[in-house]
């Protein structure tokens, strides 16, 4: 069983990405800011995590970062979730060490089919 690690500040976001991705099969650990995030990556070792970019404490830009500087935590698959979709930011979020990002609102088709992508991508990675 995969486990993902949802880092995201508002309540109610955070139980409908762990409503679907439990019904998906995901084992799911939760954080409610960018400093618990990076306890709980450091403590739990994830398959995937999915930062929300804006939240207290620390932001998401910052908790990837934190991430990519770990040694222990630098191949971390990390995707962002966020509302910020104007020209440049897929850049900016990518640049800041993200594999991809998810926006909100939630698209929950999307949501499925971009975690099985990304957790299939590292498969193949990890096999070739
Ligand atoms: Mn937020």
């Amino acid at each position: 069983m995969k486990t993902i690690l949802i880092a995201e500040d508002n309540p109610s976001s955070r139980e409908l990405l762990r409503e679907i991705l439990t019904a998906e099969g995901y084992r799911v650990l939760e954080a409610a800011d960018g400093e618990q995030a990076i306890a709980q990556l450091r403590a739990s070792r994830p398959d995937l995590a999915v930062l929300d970019v804006q939240m207290p404490k620390v932001d998401g830009i910052k908790v990837v970062r934190a991430v990519r500087e770990d040694p222990k935590l630098a191949d971390l698959l990390v995707l962002a979730f966020t509302a910020f979709a104007m020209h440049g930011d897929r850049e900016r979020i990518l640049a800041a060490g993200f594999d991809g990002y998810l926006t909100k609102p939630l698209d929950v088709r999307a949501l499925s089919s971009e975690i099985a992508a990304v957790l299939a991508g590292r498969m193949k990675r990890e096999i070739s």
